[in-house]
């Protein structure tokens, strides 16, 4: 494999744009670096991106080579340092990823988002301020910021085609995103129980 292919099947436009510093929301969009964008109108796919707003595309090295302006190659190799990613091997995230199959990361992340969604529903319902002036409960405010996206990603794990139940579940699996919510859920589980 060349440098670009390894980069290619390691890194995604939207783990490019994540750790370079673009705010990517629920579904997959992010405003763009590259016109003045005030509402995001860059799609990160799972093996491209595009804008609606400049028609900008391209894969995450082409992302990459646009951000810091540099050759395609040094793009490439830039990734290559910051994601561990080498020539011949695959990236730790592939590894990782190779132990379970596609299956079985969508059911592990729809049964924790639903566990998460549930506890979200629970404090929305019982955390609200009682009067304006009251300085509201953090689990209010979680329930707030993270009720609608959590909805939404189980929405798309219920309903959308494999491809974009695919992009999601990889997303989640990203740097253990899914296991710390998972030990986060069993955590406050653990309290309300020992509250109760
Ligand atoms: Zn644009």
């Amino acid at each position: 494999m060349t440098i670009f292919e390894s980069v290619k099947s390691a890194v995604t436009p939207r783990m490019a744009a994540e750790r370079y510093g673009l705010q990517v929301n629920c579904s997959g969009m992010t405003r763009c670096p590259f016109h003045n964008d005030r509402t995001p109108s860059m799609k990160l796919n799972e093996d491209y991106f595009y804008c609606f707003g400049c028609t900008s595309r391209g894969d995450a090295i082409d992302l990459t080579a646009k951000l810091f302006h540099l050759s395609a190659h040094n793009a490439a190799k830039k990734l290559a340092s910051d994601f561990g990613v080498t020539d011949s091997k695959p990236s730790v995230l592939t590894t990782l990823q190779k132990g379970r199959t596609q299956a079985e990361n969508e059911r592990l992340c729809f049964r924790v988002l639903r566990e998460y969604l549930k506890i979200l529903e629970d404090w929305q319902a019982h955390y609200a301020p009682k009067s304006p002036g009251d300085e509201p409960d953090p689990r209010f405010t979680e329930s707030c910021h993270m009720l609608e996206c959590t909805k939404y990603m189980l929405e798309i794990l219920t309903f959308s085609p494999a491809k974009e139940r695919a992009e999601l579940v990889t997303d989640m699996m990203k740097d253990d995103k899914i296991t710390l919510l998972k030990e986060r859920v069993l955590e406050i589980k653990g309290k309300e129980n020992g509250r109760n």
